[in-house]
């Protein structure tokens, strides 16, 4: 396209401030990244976000950036809370869509041989794919519950340990969740789908630790090498995307002077301080809450299955939870802005927070090392445990990116690929065990259509946003 950027120094590039913008932006990446970047319109969207009313410092683009509706997956802008704004698009679609690590103590010796078992037994147990389903029923009483308490609630009905709750970001709940603000049509899409992976992106992988970057880390995070590892990956289902519909069509109608103020109406945002932006704010937190629980229901199921696979006890086999990390989300956090504390809400889509140790926010467990960052390869390739780095508050408002991003439209994908190949290539080559609700769910997921994980970490680890702690590689895979 015709922007512009102008280099700052390695991995820092940046659209100088002009015309409308009322900051710069910058793009996080290296020179091979940056090419990719700027194939489709993640530049363009990420200069639109500088419109943003209250946008601090500049936004954000990570280095596993790619177009979104309206503002890029892997963004990152932060709004001033008293006189900016809050944009459901800048959170995305699949609010608090995120990923949750859990551990064992088992080595990829003891899955030898019972890969096939495993990932059959996963596949059948956990509820995916788009029809119906998921590991609670829920009346409508089950749903207030979970939308106002989130991670408490699956404490109080027994889907969740104490130390559960401990490992996930904000403990599985924000307080500020307001399920009046969410309607009864996203209740009830929500009603079915209390723990189940839905389709496509997202996905449970078994994986073991391939390598350890940080001994010291490492250690305190429990993790070693030939270790086997659960990554789920989901969000909130019709429950979230049916919330950001609603309140994307009432604040284009609401306040249309700040959206005829924007340059992209994808970018429709509710003033701060107006009653929609409380509304959002309290309907968002709640689908965030939805989340949390999704993805509890999801690994306490995983659990089980394993104890009918491995025949020990959960608690034997040690599987427990690194940490649960959100990647659609904004937030009210206070931020340095040119020497001065503000509050902001801090959009990251498709970016992950990575605050390093000192921040408040922090569990005890990792409070002097910083929080676990994790960040998904492919069904291919290795996936990642960082750590947040300490430049991360000054650079991105304490954030970092949320996977290798995506390289190739479902479209073009499902014309390069042939899902039966893809899994076969896998086995045979990878011994990588996949199954999949359907075909095209893989030949759209294949490796070839997300970026260089290995690159997107990299350049986290070089700015010192998110430091490398562990790599790991997929066993099996289940997607919807
Ligand atoms: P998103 O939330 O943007 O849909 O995806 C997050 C990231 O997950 C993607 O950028 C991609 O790198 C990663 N990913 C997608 N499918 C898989 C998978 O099957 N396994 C692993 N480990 N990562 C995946
Ligand atoms: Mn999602
Ligand atoms: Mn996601």
């Amino acid at each position: 396209g015709d922007i512009e950027l102008r280099q700052v120094r390695e991995n820092v590039w940046e659209i100088p401030e002009s015309d409308e913008m009322r900051a710069p932006a910058r793009v996080l990446a290296s020179e091979a990244l940056l090419e990719q970047i700027g194939q489709d319109k993640t530049l363009e969207q990420l200069q639109n976000a500088t419109h943003l009313p209250g946008i601090s410092k500049y936004a954000i683009c990570m280095p596993d950036g790619h177009q979104g509706y309206g503002f890029p997956v892997g963004g990152v802008g932060a709004t001033d809370c008293e006189d900016g704004c809050i944009s459901p698009g800048a959170v995305g679609y699949d609010i608090n869509c995120g990923v949750r690590m859990m551990k064992t103590n088992l080595t990829y010796e003891d899955l030898q041989g019972k890969e096939e078992e495993l990932v059959d037994a996963l596949f059948r147990a956990i509820p995916s794919g788009l029809g119906g389903g998921g590991v609670v029923k829920g009346d409508m009483d089950t749903i207030e519950g979970i939308l106002e308490r989130g991670m408490q609630w699956a404490l109080d009905e027994g889907w969740a340990t104490e130390d559960d709750l401990a490992h996930c970001e904000d403990e599985g709940f924000r307080d500020d969740a307001k399920p009046e603000y969410v309607s009864k049509k996203a209740k009830d899409r929500g009603r079915n789908q209390i723990g189940s992976l839905g389709s496509g992106n997202h996905f449970l992988e078994v994986q073991r630790v391939t390598d350890i970057y940080r001994d010291d880390v490492a250690e305190k995070f429990g993790l070693e090498e030939d270790q086997i590892v659960v990554l789920i990956h989901c969000g909130s289902r019709g429950l979230g995307h049916q919330t950001c519909t609603d309140y994307l069509r009432r604040i284009e109608k609401e306040h249309q002077d700040l959206l005829e103020s924007l340059p992209d109406r994808e970018l429709a945002a509710a003033p701060a301080g107006s009653k929609l932006a409380e509304e959002y704010y309290g309907a968002m937190c709640a689908a965030i809450n939805f989340a949390w629980v999704n993805r509890q229901l999801i690994m306490y199921r995983t659990r089980q299955v394993f104890e009918n696979v491995f025949e020990r006890d959960w608690e034997d086999m040690e599987m427990d939870l690194l940490y649960d990390v959100a990647h659609n989300i904004a937030k009210k956090e206070v931020h340095d802005v040119d020497g001065e504390e503000r509050e902001l809400y801090v959009h990251r889509k498709g970016a992950t927070r990575a605050f390093p140790a000192g921040r408040p926010e922090l569990p005890p467990a990792y409070a002097d090392v910083g929080q676990p960052v994790i960040i998904p390869g492919s069904m291919g390739a290795g996936s990642y445990v960082l750590r947040g780095g300490e430049n991360s508050l000054d650079l991105t408002f304490g954030s970092t990116a949320h996977g290798a991003g995506r390289l190739m439209s479902r479209t073009k994908a499902k014309q390069e690929y042939w899902g039966e190949t893809v899994q076969e290539e896998l086995r045979e080559q990878e011994k990588i065990y996949v199954k999949a609700q359907s075909g095209a769910t893989v030949a759209e997921e294949a490796p070839g259509v997300y970026k260089d994980v290995d690159e997107v970490v990299r350049v986290s680890d070089e700015l010192g946003i998110g430091d490398k702690v562990a790599r790991t590689f997929p066993v099996c895979n289940i997607k919807g």
